[in-house]
């Protein structure tokens, strides 16, 4: 949807402000529905059946007018139902990217049944905080390697026996896909995936499944586009689109720029036949080296490449943390809405467990900021009080500059957190080093009765800046 005036959606919506959807006006319907945090759905009046007549034709318009740019896809069933694609921008900073790309963790038919449940669990339980976050992985990726139709049926009912979280079914075999079906196509997986040779069967089983399905054409985006017009004209629409994804030499560069094309085939060309979501094989990595650590460290620079090219889900392998963890980084920092800071509620919070000789730190409540300065109190056993001022999460050197930091708001914001100083044995708080200006200010504000110290720049000096400064001289 590139629709950004809720105006223009508002002439689609029955207009009668009754309030079902939960927002007062239909104008603030349409506001949510271009910000993506309200559904179609809500508008009861619209889906109504007595209504029909009277507003069936909107709907079909609104329908159309709200799609993104890049089909969205849904793939799993349930809670962990996962939405691939439905972006409608090339670049990040154009808006925003909505459904970061899920990362789905390969396992094989030919692993033994301990093998296949130690590995599963893994990535069921595998979980990183990050600033706020719980950052997951999100999929299982079942790869037939047999080619036996039981055996993968076998494996496929042993990981759900395990995870509830999504699956892509991988084969080229109908027979081998149909049989994984059997046991999970009430989980909806996506399928892996249809190709020139066997797309007949594949088509199928996604019409009869009701799966969603990839469409595998390894550089030959004309012949993807011929087999995208040929399921959608027999309704088959979840689609997925595989151009191929080469692990490294010229091959690399052509895959990259498939991406790109695609990309912009969907967002700026409008090529309504071809805008479905694409994925990437970073896994395809270990088709190059069988050495551990180089496998997984060319497996991480595939998958951060694709994430920047705008893979919109991807099968890898290695879950070793330096491989995973930087693309984790990486996805969750591109998937950020860079309209909208990410925050921390304003407030004061404790790190470990103070006392009234503890030291009070402040900072902005900018959550990266924030879980930064936190992490470096927690992990160096300080015990403290931390005040995240509201800042609109703005960090501090930009609010200090903008004004959204002032020695007034420090004060206003400690008195609104219940901060009792008078309590404290060093009736003193800790300022960050960039907001040095303040201390003069802080101390003629609070009339001498509390100390504004100056602390570092940088919280990861702020071990040896108490080593120095702390407790405070009288
Ligand atoms: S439910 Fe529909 S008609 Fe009612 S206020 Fe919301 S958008 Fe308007």
């Amino acid at each position: 949807m590139k629709e950004t005036s809720p105006l223009n959606l508002y002439k689609f919506l029955p207009q009668t402000n009754c309030g079902d959807c939960g927002e007062q006006t239909c104008m603030a319907f349409a506001a949510g529905l271009i910000a993506r945090i309200r559904k179609i759905e809500e508008c009861k009046p619209l889906f109504d059946e007595k209504n029909q007549k009277k507003y069936g034709k909107k709907l079909d318009q609104l329908k159309t007018v709200i799609a993104p740019e890049v089909a969205l896809v849904y793939v799993g069933a349930g809670d962990q139902q996962l939405k691939v694609g439905g972006e409608d921008v090339m670049y990040r900073h154009q808006m925003t990217f909505f459904n970061k790309p899920p990362f789905a963790y390969d396992v094989t038919d030919a692993m033994s049944e301990a093998d296949l449940v130690e590995r599963v669990k893994l990535i069921d339980t595998w979980k990183k905080f990050y600033i706020g976050n719980w950052e997951t992985v999100e999929m299982v990726a079942v790869r037939s390697v047999t080619g036996d139709a039981s055996k993968f049926a076998a494996c496929v009912k042993k990981v759900m026996e395990n995870t509830e979280k999504p699956l892509i079914l991988c084969s080229f075999d109908p027979k081998v896909l149909k049989a994984g079906l059997e046991v999970s196509a009430a989980k909806r997986p996506l399928i892996y995936a249809a190709t020139k040779e066997n797309w007949k069967e594949v088509a199928q089983l996604a019409f009869d499944y009701k799966v969603p399905v990839t469409l595998s054409a390894p550089f030959d985006l004309d012949g993807l586009k011929g087999m995208a017009q040929t399921f959608a004209e027999m309704g088959i629409k979840d689609l997925v689109l595989d151009p191929g994804t080469a692990p490294n030499g010229e091959k690399l560069q052509e895959s990259l720029q498939n991406f790109i094309k695609l990309r912009r085939a969907a967002v700026e060309e409008g090529q309504k036949d071809f805008n479905y979501p694409v994925i990437a094989l970073p896994i395809n990595a270990w088709l190059t080296t069988k050495d551990p650590v180089r496998g997984a460290y060319w497996e991480s620079v595939l998958a951060a490449t694709f994430v920047i090219r705008g893979a919109d889900i991807m099968i890898r392998h290695s879950m070793e943390p330096h491989s995973v963890m930087p693309d984790m980084h990486l996805r969750f920092n591109i998937y950020t809405d860079p309209r909208t800071p990410v925050q921390v509620k304003p407030g004061l919070y404790k790190v470990g467990n103070p006392t009234d000789d503890s030291p009070v730190f402040l900072t902005t409540n900018f959550a990266l900021t924030y879980y930064t300065v936190e992490s470096d109190l927690g992990s160096n056993n300080i015990d403290s009080y931390l005040l995240a001022v509201n800042t609109d999460g703005i960090g501090v050197q930009a609010a200090v500059a903008g004004g959204q930091i002032t020695p007034s708001k420090i004060k206003d914001a400690f008195a609104e957190a219940g901060m009792d100083f008078e309590k404290t044995s060093h009736k003193s708080f800790i300022l960050p080093g960039m907001a040095a200006k303040f201390s003069g200010e802080l101390d003629d504000l609070y009339g001498y009765k509390v100390k504004a110290l100056v602390g570092p720049e940088d919280s990861g000096r702020i071990p040896g800046w108490m080593e120095k400064q702390w407790p405070p001289k009288k």
